[in-house]
């Protein structure tokens, strides 16, 4: 279309950088935006969820233009992957940092002053701490064009990951007078931005904020019963595929992890009390793909690039839904469907006040997040909403078709009203004395001391829902406080309370307007979650077309590649782009460029040993359609 343009001045010279270089065929939501703030040199903020494409926003300005992009980035461990990756795409890039030997650092020196990057990763402490004068001095000769300064949360104590040596990117703006300041965060909150702004000095930024929903998520919840089985279940869902497991305590992680290793899952621990040695061991195992599922406390995220984690599973409940959004939301960074499992019981949130008031930090701010928390595991309605909702956004549509009660898993129960009655005037038949687990064994009929003694086994509602599972009854409970029909009063041994509401339902007949009670069924192989929005990824946002076989035999080559090469498979190339060439088996280089994630310097190299790969696997299998 822009044929009578001269080659060397693309229309378009963004997206002309992504396809060379990162093989993208369009920008994701807000990313063309937030390249422009960089190219106008106007300070900005970026917010986009985790996933959403924040890299790519301050490497591809980096290749338009005179002068060298600079990027602050917290953890050396993830400077170097990023770096691999720009430079396995083609990218001039490199990292400095006190993990370097002094001959590399040199080196990369060397380059600088050549002239010969255009992005550097930098950690925080080198750019703006102690003894980085010489630095900024080498920096100002060679001329830097912009900061980019990832997770910037880092630098505001209002976030869940403040660290004091990002304190001091607060005299960015001094030390590199007129070089413009862009921030980058998956943080949500409103403070937190707000302070970014602050201590980093932006002026008159661009402030972008994204959508954090994220529509690849299959998000489930389930009350915990035999949790055991129940982790069971959601690992058999993904054989081969890489998942977390999230603990809320060490020695649930120690127990749980040597229960599946010994069921023959391949799963490692990490928690924060075992030993450094052991515990990166576990990490790199998890990073290199040489193991499939890490059982962790929260200790485990901060630096996991994994982009292929098909599933993350809470056997407990987070503290907060930060916590759970923060965590839940390290599936699926590639784009593609991902599961998140909620296991929880009222038991976790008792467990929670233990632990928070024991480290003193049970204020009502943690109480009251704990009770969002858990009124969002007890609550029955679409937990897209629920989340982006809590975090103050609209959630337009009314299906997302993507958790259990859009995708219809929760069952409607034949006589809600006569159940919630029940419930509701053995509550009452207690006296409203009592709390969940007397309710629920009185309904059931249950033989216990507690009832034994407190003659409870004589009300007229003893046994009235025996046969009911205690797990489901409990969770009609906790629909009822969902409604406002039950309500909990007293705070560390709370007993159930009947609202008007709920008396008012007590009192009505059969059938007054509409109310409705819902069992869980058991999931399915979680279906494919439609992509929406028209984001550039839609594509390839399913296994439709894919050989598996091919794509499975591709997976092993880049696990072999990667170890070769000593990078994270993830460097070599992403899931989404193995199931893009097991769906096209391109043939030749041409082809290989129209696969998704396949710049010019990957089809060159690895390009090759994937062709070869591809073309031994056709004469053994089916034959390739013809397009
Ligand atoms: P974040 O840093 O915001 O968590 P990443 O930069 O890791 O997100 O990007 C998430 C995923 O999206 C990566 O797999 C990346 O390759 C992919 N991606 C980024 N930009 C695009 C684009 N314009 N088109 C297609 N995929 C993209
Ligand atoms: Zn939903």
């Amino acid at each position: 279309m822009n044929e009578d343009r001269p080659r060397a001045e693309p229309a378009d010279p963004l997206a002309e950088a992504l396809k060379r270089h990162w093989g993208f065929d369009g920008f994701l939501p807000l990313q063309r935006e937030a390249m422009a703030a960089i190219r106008e040199g106007r300070d900005s903020l970026v917010v986009l969820p985790t996933g959403g494409g924040k890299s790519l926003c301050f490497q591809a300005p980096a290749l338009l233009g005179e002068g060298l992009a600079v990027v602050v980035s917290p953890l050396i461990a993830l400077m170097k992957d990023q770096v691999d990756g720009l430079v396995a795409n083609g990218v001039p890039a490199a990292f400095l940092n006190s993990s370097q030997p002094p001959a590399e650092r040199r080196r990369v020196r060397e380059r600088l002053v050549g002239g010969h990057l255009r992005l550097l990763y930098v950690s925080p402490e080198r750019l703006a701490g102690e003894g980085g004068e010489g630095f900024t001095e080498l920096l100002a000769r060679v001329g830097v064009r912009y900061l980019a300064i990832d997770e910037a949360h880092c630098i505001s104590q209002w976030g869940h990951a403040f660290r004091p040596e990002y304190r001091r990117l607060g005299s960015l703006r001094e030390i590199f007078p007129g070089v413009s300041l862009h921030g980058f965060t998956a943080t949500a909150t409103r403070r937190v931005r707000e302070d970014i702004v602050e201590q980093l000095g932006l002026e008159r930024p661009r402030v972008l904020v994204g959508s954090f929903d994220r529509p690849n998520l299959v998000y489930r919840v389930f009350r915990r019963g035999d949790a055991a089985s129940q982790v069971r279940r959601v690992i058999e869902r993904h054989p081969g595929e890489a998942g977390i497991v999230y603990c809320i305590t060490r020695r649930e992680v120690e127990s749980l992890a040597s229960r599946l290793a010994a069921a023959g899952f391949p799963a490692l621990p990490y928690h924060a009390g075992m030993d450094a040695a052991e515990r990166s061991r576990n990490q790199d195992a998890f990073l290199g793909e040489r193991v499939g599922i890490v059982v962790a406390t929260v200790a485990f995220g901060m630096g996991i690039d994994r982009p292929d984690v098909r599933f993350v599973l809470h056997t407990g409940s987070p503290r907060s839904l930060e916590h759970y959004q923060q965590e839940s939301g390290r599936a699926g960074r590639d784009g593609l469907e991902a599961e998140c499992v909620l296991l929880y019981s009222a038991a976790d949130f008792v467990t929670w006040r233990r632990l928070l008031e024991r480290g003193d930090e049970l204020d009502d701010s943690a109480r009251r997040l704990l009770a969002d928390m858990q009124r969002f595991a007890g609550s029955i309605r679409c937990r897209h909403k629920a989340l982006v909702e809590y975090f103050g956004e609209e959630y337009p549509s009314r299906s997302c078709g993507a958790c259990d009660w859009c995708l219809g898993e929760l069952e409607r129960v034949a006589e809600p009203r006569v159940l919630a009655q029940k419930i509701l005037s053995c509550v009452l038949r207690l006296r409203e004395r009592w709390g969940m687990v007397q309710v629920v064994d009185v309904l059931r009929g249950r033989d216990t001391a507690k009832i034994r003694d407190n003659r409870h086994d004589e009300l007229s509602t003893f046994g009235l829902l025996d046969g009911t599972p205690a797990g489901e009854l409990r969770g009609y409970v906790e629909q009822l406080l969902d409604r406002g029909l039950l309500a909990h009063d007293g705070d560390r041994y709370p007993v159930l309370k009947v609202t008007e509401a709920g008396r008012d339902l007590l009192r009505e007949r059969e059938g007054s307007g509409d109310f409705d009670l819902y069992r869980q069924r058991r999931p399915k192989r979680p279906k494919r979650a439609p992509a929406r929005g028209g984001a550039a990824r839609e594509i390839v946002d399913s296994w439709e077309g894919v050989d598996r076989d091919l794509f499975d035999s591709l997976r092993e080559l880049r696990r072999k590649l990667a170890a070769e090469r000593e990078v994270p498979p993830y460097v070599i190339f992403h899931d989404s782009t193995l199931r893009d060439m097991a769906r096209k088996r391109p043939a030749s280089r041409e082809a290989l460029l129209t696969v998704y994630g396949i710049g010019e310097k990957k089809a060159a190299d690895p390009g090759p040993r994937f062709l070869e790969a591809i073309a031994a696997h056709g004469e053994g299998g089916p034959p390739a359609p013809t397009v």
